[in-house]
């Protein structure tokens, strides 16, 4: 496996699809199709084999993950849907903030009169919590990571005549320069590794992304390319296990038979899955684990309860465009299930099964358009372990 690392030399604008209105937000990562779109791109213009340019770039099984800030970490991830924190000053402790709690196990339990609905910081703090987003990073203690933006004021131009038209102002928001983002590029062969290694860590490479690149901005470069062992499969294990630990200690095995397990599946990127007729989805189902992971997790319930109650799931979804910089057009609109969402099954089944499953999973990811950096998981996601109590 791969970790690159780039860094924005110029100010950035990323977005999947055209806005709407005089305020273009950017997105705060740069998504997988991204990266593998400008450096196919550079890999067409400066590579002869045509065999290995497609082995590399339309292999189903590579993997371009989104990169997200690093904040000076190695990586950082996406903060699930089920964290809040303090209306008044939200934010992990570590950075001065009331901290984060993950309401995880407020939100399973369906006999619980009260959920924590207030922050209680020092016990004195009464701000109501609300839910928190973005990215985070650390070992012992979590910490924000912020990506840098600015808002520039911009005009358009009067096609007819050709010159600025100023009337039409708009705003444009850029990620800033001098911030670096990572993430990881997951070969289906080791040879394939090495061939695209070998090419691109030789070269700092400059690459343009996003839009406005003729004025100067989106330059990026690749600041380093590194060769990584992913996680074992005893992280993965110590990960599954401490979750039954804590379920079991804080329900007093009603919701777990000591033959079952559970488990959670947290998006660290956004994720595309399709139905038997090739509909969008907006949540994880037995079946989609059946078909994307392991035929055998048809036998998961998605529902710890055992009675009628919906679906545990705290989960978004949005449409989303794109544009192909290889062929320089439109990509077809999908209906993506937001990073960050959280899913929760049980099954009875043999565990280590379970982790090779997902550990596979975890570095393939899930879903449609992978190559792309769709479909990013995590099993077991620590910050659920950690962060029960806020912090
Ligand atoms: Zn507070």
């Amino acid at each position: 496996m791969l970790r690159i690392i780039v860094e924005t030399v110029s100010p950035v604008h990323l977005s999947y699809s055209p806005s709407v209105g005089t305020f273009s937000p950017t997105l705060d990562y740069i998504p997988g199709s991204v990266i593998r779109g400008v450096l196919a791109k550079w890999y067409d213009e400066n590579i002869s084999s045509t065999s290995e340019f497609n082995k590399v770039f339309f292999h189903e099984r590579t993997f371009f993950s989104s990169l997200t800030p690093t904040g000076g970490y190695k990586r950082s991830k996406v903060i699930p849907k089920t964290a809040y924190s303090c209306k008044y000053k939200p934010g992990f402790m570590k950075n001065g903030s009331h901290g984060v709690y993950d309401m995880l196990y407020d939100f399973l339990d369906k006999d619980k009169q009260t959920i924590k609905d207030t922050c209680g910081h020092d016990n004195n703090c009464n701000a109501s919590i609300i839910p928190i987003s973005g990215y985070y990073a650390g070992t012992s203690k979590y910490e924000s990571i912020e990506v840098r933006k600015r808002i520039e004021m911009k005009t358009s131009i009067n096609s007819e005549v050709n010159t600025i038209s100023s009337s039409n102002l708009y705003q444009l928001e850029f990620i800033e320069e001098q911030q670096k983002f990572s993430g990881f590029i997951n070969f289906s062969k080791k040879d394939l590794e090495t061939a695209f290694f070998n090419k691109l860590s030789k070269n700092k490479l400059i690459l343009r992304i996003g839009s406005k690149t003729s004025s100067g901005n989106g330059k990026i470069i690749l600041s380093e390319l590194e060769k990584y062992e992913p996680q074992k499969l005893a992280e993965q294990e110590e990960r599954l296990e401490s979750l039954q630990k804590i379920i079991r200690e804080n329900f007093n095995n009603k919701y777990l038979q000591p033959d079952e397990t559970i488990f959670t599946i947290t998006l660290q990127s956004d994720t595309i899955l399709l139905d038997k007729r090739l509909n969008y989805k907006n949540n994880i189902s037995p079946t989609d684990l059946a078909y994307y992971v392991h035929p055998k997790l048809i036998d998961s319930t998605p529902n710890l309860t055992n009675s009628n109650d919906p679906q545990i799931a705290f989960s978004s979804s949005k449409i989303i465009g794109g544009w192909n910089h290889l062929w320089g057009t439109p990509k077809k609109n999908a209906n993506i299930i937001e990073a960050g969402s959280v899913f929760i099954f049980k099954i009875k089944t043999n565990r280590k099964d379970l982790i090779k499953w997902f550990t596979k999973a975890e570095n393939e990811g899930i879903g449609e358009r992978r190559a792309e950096g769709f479909g990013e998981i995590l099993f077991c996601d620590e910050f659920h372990l950690r962060n029960i109590g806020g912090g």
